[in-house]
């Protein structure tokens, strides 16, 4: 057989198996089916006795026969089916509670079966729930050492598909199958010793050892990400190759005068680094597209703002993009102050400026008056050009989909130079992958004289503790955020939960003494800036709020952030939301409130925030806890459809697939020397939407 050969002709598929195998697992050809990889393998040489049984949820393959089979209804469609099932040295219970008239009409007492699966105890005798099973010893049965174990579905198994059916399909293929040719680099293959992809697949199925099983995996998996990566730089490259970008030669009057007169601290060293690497693209000819990690902190404004000084040295008009208004406008605020005497048109475009108002700022936007404006979505609108854009920064990267960002991209001719920040770090094999086509800077040094965060978990009982806590650092002059989750499917419940914990925080903390405020999604755009203010000013001393403060928000004068119910937010969110106090020279904490029983990965995300500040690592747990499929922006990316590779477990083997193609891209752009990855990459419907992200 070969691998393009319809899955109908194989040997004991057949049209309905093969109609199933379609529907449930996507297996049209032979080469799918090779590709449809076991999620494990029993090792034969280790069948046990249910006398030898010790450890729960260890994966055991048993013989015996079946005996007394009994169903219990609790109400309809609710069936339990239980057998009891001896091998000679015990008994156990085989139950299911799905499919059990199949299982009924099935097993046969006195027949001998092989069953597979995990035995746990209850009420003190072993069970085995779900079991795979099958006749034992049948003419069909596989004869090899390690038996691969395949995900079926119930339909599959009601098919007559279940893993062992599939495992004797595989079996005839791989025995019966020619043309398969192999695909690295023969240097790779070398250099990582990697298995030859024939052999690959046939042990992927069947290997003759434990060895040749992990050296399978590995060249598989290598394989997988080597072509990943071969999408995503060579998207890369051809961004590269056809992206005209405006030329920004010259560093002007406006950046030399900023730097030398209106910094009023000297610049970390990673700032530097990184205005350096930007202003370098910026003049490479190709249009520029960065994107800009740094902790919360870390000083991402003031670099996009150098930046944008060097575009207006060049003729052009920067915009900076922020997610909310209260951002935008302090961003705004902060900006006016800094440029303040450089004799720079700064505009600020929200939601909220008044209709006539906006009309102005347009015209002054599209006259070329203005040189930076700093806005909301707003910016986005069509009514909204530029005389000549050349640098657009995106603040808090993850709040826009990449239809907004597009759309910012389309103003001008040749498209502007985008620089894209975010304080949400990325994981490494992350920014290997799925960023593999964008270009990365990454601010990795905090401004000096910065505290850590200290951190701490408590719960209910001892929030008196916690409250004159508050009040100590209260009566030394600094100021404390409270901030509580949406819970509810509804914004009203949301609300009630907030204005209960603002009656609470006030009787603790009475006027006239002490001054209170709220902020929540509610309130008008004005009403928000209003509170704002006045806890930037000093006049509130605490901020019971909902997650708006969540991106951004800079007053350095706060240095506790309570966190309420703090098992309702992700890591990440609670790495930005504990971003909001540390920022001035005091000692800044954050304080993790949470019911008592936490489930498990409750419990983990609050025990890595108490480790530890570094957003990176903070972010590295989030995938290992979440998984790629529940993490932000990933879902077109490709890593969720990896079959083999993981891009949490197999960080070393992404490096390397990725230098390799980095090199092999290096010394052969065009691929001519390298035809057949040439002809992939033609046939790749993979091309990657990532080189247009921003
Ligand atoms: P983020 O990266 O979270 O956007 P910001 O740009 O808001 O961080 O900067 C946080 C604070 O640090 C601001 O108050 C800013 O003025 C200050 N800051 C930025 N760069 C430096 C520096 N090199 N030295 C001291 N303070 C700095
Ligand atoms: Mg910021």
């Amino acid at each position: 057989m070969q691998p393009g050969d319809d899955i109908v002709y194989l040997k004991g598929v057949g049209p309905s198996r093969a109609k199933v195998l379609a529907a449930e697992a996507g297996i049209h050809t032979c080469g799918d089916l090779l590709q449809y990889f076991p999620f494990r393998h029993i090792d034969r040489s280790q069948q046990s006795t249910i006398a030898s049984l010790h450890d729960e949820n260890q994966y055991v393959v048993l013989q015996g026969t079946v005996s007394n089979m009994q169903t219990a209804s609790n109400g309809p469609r609710r069936e339990r089916l239980t057998v009891d099932f001896s091998d000679g040295t015990g008994s156990l219970q085989l139950v299911w509670f799905q499919g059990t008239k199949w299982v009924r009409e099935k097993l046969k007492p006195g027949v001998k079966y092989t069953v597979m699966g995990k035995p746990t105890v209850f009420n003190g005798q072993w069970q085995m729930t779900h079991p795979e099973l099958e006749a034992a010893g049948a003419a069909t049965d596989i004869h090899q050492p390690f038996l691969p174990v395949y995900p079926t579905t119930e339909k599959m198994k009601h098919s007559g598909l279940g893993t062992r059916a599939i495992a004797r399909l595989t079996e005839t293929l791989v025995g019966s199958l020619g043309g398969i040719d192999e695909t690295l680099p023969p240097d790779v293959i070398e250099r990582y010793r990697l298995l030859d992809r024939r052999e690959a697949l046939k042990a992927i199925h069947y290997p003759d050892s434990q060895q040749q099983l992990d050296a399978a995996r590995t060249r598989l998996k290598f394989e997988e990400l080597f072509f990943m990566q071969l999408d995503y730089q060579w998207a890369h490259s051809e961004r590269q190759q056809h992206s005209a970008g405006r030329v920004f030669a010259t560093v002007g009057d406006h950046f030399n005068r900023f730097y030398s007169e209106k910094i009023p601290f000297p610049l970390t060293g990673a700032q530097k680094r990184v205005i350096r690497e930007i202003r370098e693209d910026m003049r490479s000819g190709h249009q520029m597209n960065r994107l800009l990690q740094g902790d919360v902190g870390s000083g991402k404004t003031l670099v996009a703002l150098m930046c944008m000084l060097l575009a207006i040295d060049n003729g052009s008009q920067a915009c900076l993009m922020a997610p909310t208004e209260i951002l935008a406008t302090q961003h705004y605020n902060t900006f006016l102050r800094m440029l303040d005497g450089l004799g720079l048109g700064v505009e600020l475009l929200i939601g909220s400026v008044r209709p006539a108002d906006k009309k102005r700022i347009k015209a002054r936007i599209a006259a070329g008056e203005t040189h930076i404006v700093i806005g909301t979505h707003a910016l986005i609108e069509d009514d909204v050009t530029f005389r000549d854009l050349g640098l657009v920064v995106i603040d808090e990267q993850h709040r826009f989909g990449v239809e907004q960002r597009s759309k910012l991209w389309a103003k001008a001719t040749p498209p502007p130079h985008v620089l894209v920040m975010t304080a949400t770090p990325i994981p490494r094999t992350l920014a290997m992958t799925v960023y593999g086509d964008l270009d990365c800077s990454v601010i990795d040094e905090l401004p000096p004289g910065r505290h850590p965060v200290r951190t701490y978990h408590r719960t209910e009982p001892r929030r008196p503790l916690v409250f004159s806590f508050l009040k100590k650092q209260i009566d030394a002059g600094r100021q404390v955020y409270v901030v509580y989750p949406l819970i509810h499917e509804s914004e009203k419940l949301d609300l009630k939960d907030l204005i209960d914990g603002l009656e609470m925080v006030q009787s603790y903390f009475p006027r006239p003494q002490y001054h209170v405020s709220m902020l929540h999604g509610g309130l008008t755009a004005e009403e928000k800036a209003f509170e704002m203010q006045r806890f930037k000013e000093g006049k509130t001393h605490i901020m019971v709020a909902t997650t708006v403060i969540e991106v951004g928000v800079d007053v350095p004068n706060a240095t506790v952030m309570v966190i309420e119910n703090a098992e309702h937010f992700g890591l990440s969110q609670l790495h930005q939301l504990r971003g909001r106090v540390g920022r001035g020279a005091e000692q800044s904490y954050c304080i993790l409130m949470t019911k008592d029983s936490l489930s498990y990965s409750s419990q983990e995300r609050i025990r890595t925030m108490c480790s530890t500040t570094d957003g990176f690592q903070i972010a590295e747990a989030d995938l290992r806890l979440r998984g790629p499929g529940d993490m932000q922006g990933l879902q077109q990316s490709g890593v969720l459809d990896l079959k083999i590779a993981s891009i949490v477990d197999d960080e070393p083997l992404v490096a390397a697939a990725r230098n390799e193609v980095r090199d092999l891209l290096g010394a052969d752009p065009t691929l001519s020397g390298h035809p057949l990855l040439l002809r992939y990459i033609e046939h790749s419907k993979n091309k990657t939407l990532w080189s247009k992200i921003s």
